[in-house]
């Protein structure tokens, strides 16, 4: 049997060789703690989970789902973006219900980039944005994403083979993993420069919901011209604490949903519709469960910091997202931090390395364990250090 050369292609997988080290420990009764994966600890809300207790009774949802997304689903979906961000969306040809963003993020690469073409990422990101490029034989150009530059990628100095063959720049702010938010004249800047160079705009908005402070993220469809180039991802997973249920949706440029839409079509059947009736009345609620949850992560964010700065790690609390990105101690790799914190204190954190070329001297903490593990995982990485 021979497989796809293009799998060969694919980096390793980040946690692999983590999660057998962890395998290892758990295995001689060594209590180990995750703050890896982002994963929401507390449970989806009960409203919605008794909206899909009533929905899946309704036997009109046990046939195959309407392939785009129910209409109610499609309209919920436009009532969030008026009611949460003052944006208008045609839910009929603006909005598409996904399988979770991750799917639609990596459908997206089939609807358009061709073998030997390029995608557009920031050189720290969400794998997913180059993994597609790899399972279509394109390219990924990495942008560079530093602190110098506030971890907004930079697209100026794009060279010009590349930008000829770039067909879509992928960007996500509230950022995994760096926490990073984008003012909106760096938006704007985007817009302009995507539609110079006829470029689709993947913005990958999956943290919205989880802001800290006073701060509220914007959508990038909120700015003028947005419609034109943008493509917008929302997931249920992080504000609805819904990892579990796999339910998201695209929204804006109409071409460009109806290209995601074709491919989806030849490749799944849509969602479980009684999935899609209870995210709905998510997506229509007041999202003060958004707010709450938001207040949890944010006392977490502060416990942490305030841990890593008695280390002699001091770091800018970040506005948004459910993570902690930090620089790893003088002396140290991102593999050589992880591994010792693995070994020695039980705890696991990411490496920053696994999300591109400029993550590496970072780690990321994932705010997503309860909080008396998150102490103790804490006070054994104090005993540690
Ligand atoms: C968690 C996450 C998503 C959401 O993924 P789902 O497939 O909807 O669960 C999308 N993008 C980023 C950057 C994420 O961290």
């Amino acid at each position: 049997m021979r497989r796809a050369s293009c799998l060969n292609n694919l980096p390793p997988y980040l946690f692999a060789r983590i999660d057998e080290k962890k395998a290892a420990l758990t295995e001689k009764g060594i209590d180990v703690i995750s703050l890896g994966i982002g994963d929401p600890d507390t449970p989806t809300p009960d409203f919605v989970v008794e909206a899909m207790q009533r929905a899946i009774r309704d036997p009109k949802n046990h046939q195959y789902p309407d392939y785009a997304g129910s209409l109610h689903y499609r309209e919920a979906v436009a009532t969030y973006m008026n009611n949460r961000f003052g944006v208008s969306i045609d839910p009929k040809t603006e909005a598409l219900a996904l399988i979770g963003s991750k799917e639609g993020l990596a459908h997206l690469h089939t609807a358009f980039v061709d073998p030997g073409e390029y995608v557009l990422a920031p050189s720290i990101c969400y794998p997913v944005y180059s993994g597609g490029a790899v399972l279509n034989n394109a390219n990924t150009y990495f942008m560079p994403t530093n602190a110098a530059n506030h971890f907004l990628a930079d697209f100026d100095h794009i060279p010009e083979d590349v930008l000829k063959k770039a067909k879509i720049m992928f960007l996500g702010y509230p950022n995994n993993p760096t926490g990073a938010v984008a003012p909106v004249e760096y938006f704007d800047k985007a817009i302009d420069f995507c539609i110079k160079h006829d470029i689709l705009l993947c913005h990958d908005n999956a943290y919205c919901d989880i802001c800290f402070d006073d701060y509220v993220a914007p959508s990038i469809l909120q700015r003028p011209r947005a419609k034109e180039c943008c493509i917008e991802f929302f997931s249920l997973s992080k504000s609805f604490n819904m990892t579990g249920w796999r339910i998201a949706f695209a929204v804006g440029n109409a071409q460009a949903i109806k290209a995601l839409g074709t491919v989806k079509n030849n490749m799944d059947s849509g969602q479980f519709t009684a999935t899609q009736e209870a995210a709905a009345v998510a997506l229509t609620s007041d999202l003060s469960f958004c707010r709450s949850i938001s207040k949890l992560y944010q006392k977490r964010r502060d416990l942490v910091l305030s841990t890593l700065a008695d280390l002699g790690i001091s770091l800018t609390p970040s506005k948004a997202s459910i993570y902690i990105w930090a620089p790893v101690p003088a002396g140290e790799t991102s593999e050589s931090f992880a591994t010792k914190v693995l070994e020695r204190a039980h705890v696991i954190i990411t490496p920053g390395n696994g999300y591109g070329p400029d993550g590496e001297g970072f780690f990321r903490m994932s705010l997503t364990t309860p909080d008396d593990r998150l102490v103790e995982a804490l006070d054994r990485m104090k005993s540690l250090l």
